[in-house]
């Protein structure tokens, strides 16, 4: 979808600081980020929202936490933590509609 800014950035017709890469998920820092460390990991597909999931979503979605424990571990944070977020719609704070994790740390709160 070009109109996806997330799926330019799997495309890498947009720029963005890759953290991480699989056949099926992308991590990259999130352009204002709300805590120390704040990157977003994203299906390589496009699905808009996980109000609109499906079920044969859910491995890619999987994967996505998968590669979350991986940076976390990457990343020296597999004692300490880290936050995940997934925002849902628009009362939840969505505001990309490409399904994103955030993936928070380097604080207590790590970003509220
Ligand atoms: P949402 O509110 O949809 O859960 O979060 C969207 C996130 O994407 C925000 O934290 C915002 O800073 C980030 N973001 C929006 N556009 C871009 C972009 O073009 N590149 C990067 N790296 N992050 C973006
Ligand atoms: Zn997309």
């Amino acid at each position: 979808m070009t109109d996806c800014v997330f799926c330019r950035i799997v495309a890498r017709t947009s720029q963005a600081e890759v953290e991480y890469e699989d056949d099926a998920v992308l991590a990259f820092k999130d352009i204002y980020p709300k805590a120390p460390i704040h990157l977003l990991i994203v299906p390589k597909r496009h699905i808009s929202s996980i109000m609109a999931m499906e079920p044969q979503d859910a491995e890619v979605l999987g994967r996505c936490l998968l590669a979350a424990r991986k940076i976390g571990e990457a990343r020296g944070l597999a004692e300490r933590g880290y936050r995940l977020r997934v925002n849902c719609g628009p009362d939840g704070g969505q505001v990309v509609y490409h399904v994103h994790v955030h993936f928070l740390a380097g604080g207590r709160a790590s970003g509220g």
